[in-house]
């Protein structure tokens, strides 16, 4: 909390003193707070995943799902992880959390695999912050054989600005990872300036398109920078993948330029662990 309130400290204003101080407190109470709830959400199993189906361009099957995960907390209701993610990072709790969100993520494919579900990849969020755990890559090794889960059933997604906030410790840990045989993708491409050079040392399988991108693909700007990353993925050898989908328009662009796959709400939004599996179970397909 402390380190959150020099950092909002910081950014107000530094010739109000009163106001400094009042702010601060304010700020660190509030901070505490959530933090404290925090914790406890964690305890008290408040926390679920969403899953969102991943779509093949090709033959519209559902071959993945990215988790997302949610706070139902008895006194906020549902609370999205822009509220209270970065908070977890910067206390600390998003080890805890994330190991959490592992953990579910690989029981899930075990439920799917006892269900004659196979081939099928589940992405979770992985904040720089657990890549930074000593243990990480043992822990996760021990986690995927408690739950008999092939790594490469289990897919990593790491922002581009969090892997160029320190882009040669990210390479060493995503060595490691992919020596586990995971698989790695950047998420948010296109919004954390990347260096080209790091780009094509990163050992990863997959980049996701970020949604800014396919705003109005229907417009060239938009649609110049949507086309470049599709073809820079693919030179690089990569799997591309488009996030935040929600027109046929949209959809028809991807398919047009050969883009992978595409999750969205055109197709679907997460979806409780039950009803992902459903769909999968019944192969229900998008409409290509
Ligand atoms: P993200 O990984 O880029 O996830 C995509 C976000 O876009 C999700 O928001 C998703 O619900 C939303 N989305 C999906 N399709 C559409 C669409 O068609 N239109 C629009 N407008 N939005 C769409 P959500 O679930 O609120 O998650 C926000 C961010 O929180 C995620 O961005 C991710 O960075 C982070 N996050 C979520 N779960 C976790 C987690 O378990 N660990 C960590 N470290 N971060 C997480
Ligand atoms: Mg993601
Ligand atoms: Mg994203
Ligand atoms: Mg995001």
């Amino acid at each position: 909390a402390a380190d959150a309130a020099m950092y909002h400290a910081k950014t107000l204003g530094k010739n109000n003193v009163q106001f400094y101080s009042t702010e601060l407190s304010r700020v660190v109470h509030q901070h505490w707070l959530l933090e404290a709830n925090l914790s406890r959400a964690i305890r008290n199993r408040e926390m679920v995943l969403g899953y969102q189906p991943k779509v093949d361009l090709r033959t519209g099957r559902v071959v993945g799902a990215e988790a997302l995960v949610r706070w139902h907390s008895p006194e906020r209701g549902v609370v999205g992880p822009d509220k209270f993610i970065p908070i977890a990072e910067q206390t600390g709790l998003i080890v805890p959390l994330g190991d959490w969100v592992i953990g579910e993520a690989c029981a899930t494919l075990r439920s799917l695999a006892t269900l004659g579900v196979v081939d099928f990849v589940i992405s979770v969020n992985l904040s720089a912050r657990q890549l930074r755990q000593r243990h990480f890559v043992e822990h996760l090794a021990t986690t995927l054989r408690e739950h008999s889960i092939a790594p490469n059933a289990l897919e990593l997604e790491v922002t581009e600005s969090q892997l160029m906030d320190n882009p040669a410790a990210a390479l060493e840990a995503l060595a490691q990872l992919k020596a586990l045989g995971v698989r790695l993708s950047i998420d948010d491409f296109g919004t954390g300036y990347s260096s080209l050079s790091y780009l094509q040392k990163f050992p990863v399988d997959v980049i996701k398109i970020d949604r800014s991108f396919l705003g109005d693909v229907a417009s060239e700007g938009d649609a110049v920078i949507a086309r470049a990353i599709i073809a820079l993925g693919h030179n690089l050898k990569l799997e591309v993948i488009a996030e935040g989908v929600e027109t046929r328009e949209q959809l028809a662009f991807l398919q047009d330029h050969e883009c992978d796959q595409m999750q969205g709400y055109y197709f679907s939004p997460a979806l409780p662990q039950d009803r992902l599996s459903s769909m999968v179970c019944n192969d229900v397909r998008m409409v290509v």
